[in-house]
């Protein structure tokens, strides 16, 4: 099959945004891809391809072929290994080993029967029902596309991409798992003096109190080290949320002088050669600093041209789904979940991607059968570590309920900490971990 240029404009995803532009050797892979043939027969029954195998994707396909071991699941994932951002901070401040966070994809694909395929999607045709990689094309009954978030460095600086990369190369957000987290790791245990500073990004992120804990696990690197450095955090927001004034406490009580928050300081100009950020609260010069940029859904969502337009017809940058069904509003054969979707009242969490990615199988196979299925409404919990000696952790749970057509959630918090709470903490993670691979 041959692809044209138009094509693989529509295949990468161009149109979208600038940052979403990509590169001439992403054209030639997508090329080269088309030119490959397809990877898999046609479907023989019901192919549910999933695009991307983290929290969200490995539970659609885990339980997709729990409901239905006669459904076709296909689960393509560019990373060799799993690698789990929860608990990431834990480990951080050594805490936790890394293998108490990494986990191999053969062991669910054995067990529950799907295939995994560790290729990288290039290019997505959704009126052929194709997905391209690396080793050829697939084509799919249903897609599910759960490829997570990826940085909006445009931002802070436009169309400087040699900026951005100096960015991400020397000051990493460590908010995508994999080398990112054992650079910020080196630097976080090489520090010798003065101020590391931490960006928290504006709008919706992932994982909405990570930017805190890591804040915690590094102040307490740096205590126990007796390391001169202070950790200042950026917060575009008025005050730390969720779980607040569990963060106050800990920073007052355990770090003083050590952690500094800055509330209100959206970020006007981030220079990394020169190590200064101006904002909207002063300017602050830095040592080091784990430079957070804003986050989007991840660029498939944008191949696939399934990115939601505000009043104005601009890209918000999360995926335009159905707040219940996950279904893409703009094709009934694709669903989103996991970090990539938005216009609802979700946190960007594994707990939460975990929590959707049951429900998306459910409604998929129910669709396959076709029979009738209500969705339920997913649930949230997070934990965040706070104390490295003794550990100590806080946790918010968030139940949700429909009320009037619209989802409104229903918070716990306990912003106390305790050792009980660190010990859930691992407990948690063990049980989702077990829930996605074992
Ligand atoms: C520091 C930190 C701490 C956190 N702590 C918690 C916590 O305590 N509790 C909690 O619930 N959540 C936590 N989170 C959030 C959690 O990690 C995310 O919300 C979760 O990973 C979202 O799942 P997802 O499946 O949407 O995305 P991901 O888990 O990122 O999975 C997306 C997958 O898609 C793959 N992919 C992307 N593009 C392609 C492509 N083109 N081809 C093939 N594969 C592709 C990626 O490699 C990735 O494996 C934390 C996050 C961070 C950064």
């Amino acid at each position: 099959m041959s692809v044209s240029r138009r094509d693989l404009f529509k295949l990468a995803g161009v149109g979208a945004i600038i940052s979403a532009l990509p590169s001439k050797s992403s054209f030639a892979a997508a090329e080269k891809a088309g030119k490959m043939g397809a990877m898999l027969p046609p479907p023989k029954g019901n192919r549910v391809v999933v695009c991307g195998g983290g929290w969200a994707g490995l539970t659609v396909a885990k339980y997709l072929k729990k409901e239905d071991p006669n459904i076709e699941v296909v689960l393509i994932e560019k990373r060799p290994n799993f690698f789990s951002c929860p608990i990431s901070n834990e480990w951080l401040a050594g805490l936790v080993s890394l293998d108490f966070l990494s986990h191999d994809y053969n062991q669910p694909a054995a067990k529950y029967g799907y295939k995994f395929i560790n290729a990288t999607v290039l290019g997505i045709e959704r009126d052929k029902k194709r997905v391209y990689t690396n080793y050829g094309y697939i084509e799919y009954n249903y897609l599910v596309l759960a490829p997570g978030i990826r940085y909006n460095y445009s931002a802070w600086f436009k169309d400087d991409k040699q900026m951005a990369e100096y960015a991400r190369v020397h000051y990493p957000p460590a908010f995508i798992p994999g080398s990112e987290h054992l650079a910020l790791k080196r630097k976080v245990w090489e520090f010798e003096e003065g101020d590391f500073v931490i960006t928290v990004p504006p709008g919706a992120y992932r994982c909405p109190p990570a930017p805190y804990e890591r804040a915690a696990m590094i102040a307490h690197v740096f205590k126990k080290n007796k390391v001169k450095g202070r950790v200042i955090i950026l917060d575009p927001k008025g005050d730390i949320a969720p779980k607040g004034p569990g963060f106050r406490t800990a920073y007052e009580q355990l770090y003083l002088g050590i952690v500094e928050y800055v509330p209100n300081a959206v970020i006007k100009e981030v220079d990394p050669v020169n190590k200064i950020i101006k904002t909207t609260a002063g300017d602050f010069k830095f040592a080091d600093a784990n430079l957070v940029p804003p986050h989007q859904a991840g660029s498939l969502v944008w191949m696939a041209d399934l990115i939601a337009k505000d009043k104005e017809g601009k890209p918000t940058g999360w995926a335009d789904q159905d707040p219940i069904t996950f279904q893409a509003k703009a094709d009934p054969n694709v669903f989103l979940v996991g970090d990539v979707i938005g216009g609802v009242p979700y946190p960007k969490s594994g707990h939460m991607a975990n929590s959707q990615g049951k429900i998306v199988a459910k409604i998929i196979a129910s669709r396959i059968k076709g029979k009738e299925y209500k969705p339920t409404l997913p649930d949230n919990t997070c934990y965040s570590m706070v104390n490295g000696d003794p550990q100590e952790a806080i946790v918010i749970n968030v139940t949700y309920e429909l009320k009037d057509e619209k989802i409104e959630p229903r918070a716990r918090v306990i912003n106390e900490r305790s050792k009980a709470l660190a010990d859930a903490t691992y407990k948690w993670a063990k049980a989702l971990y077990r829930d996605m691979f074992a």
